[in-house]
């Protein structure tokens, strides 16, 4: 799977997901749901560190795969912003960290 087909796969479940909800997603719900994947990342990140309340630490195999978790729905709500916003994130991707 390339990219581009990644994204559209990504979007495509995005859109899917949140219609059964009535969300519209929009530019100024993407933004908001990045921050909030956000949250739920450094919250997963604390949690496996042990950096958290005692009661919330889990096995280190179970909170590594929460982290992976949370970093996939960091890169999911990227991948829709950049839909919402018409940005070709692929190209970028390449412009600002690849050829420079
Ligand atoms: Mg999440």
């Amino acid at each position: 799977m390339d990219f581009k087909e990644l994204q559209e796969k990504v979007v495509a479940n995005a859109i899917n997901y949140w219609k059964k909800y009535n969300v519209v997603i929009d530019q100024d719900f993407s933004l908001l749901k990045l921050y909030e994947e956000l949250w739920e990342y450094s919250q997963a990140v604390l949690i496996h560190r042990k950096k958290s309340r005692p009661e919330k630490f889990l096995p280190e195999n179970e909170s590594k795969e929460e982290v992976a978790k949370e970093l996939a729905d960091v890169v999911w709500m990227a991948i829709v912003n950049a839909h919402v916003f018409w940005i070709d994130l692929e190209e970028a991707l390449s412009k600002k960290w690849i050829k420079k």
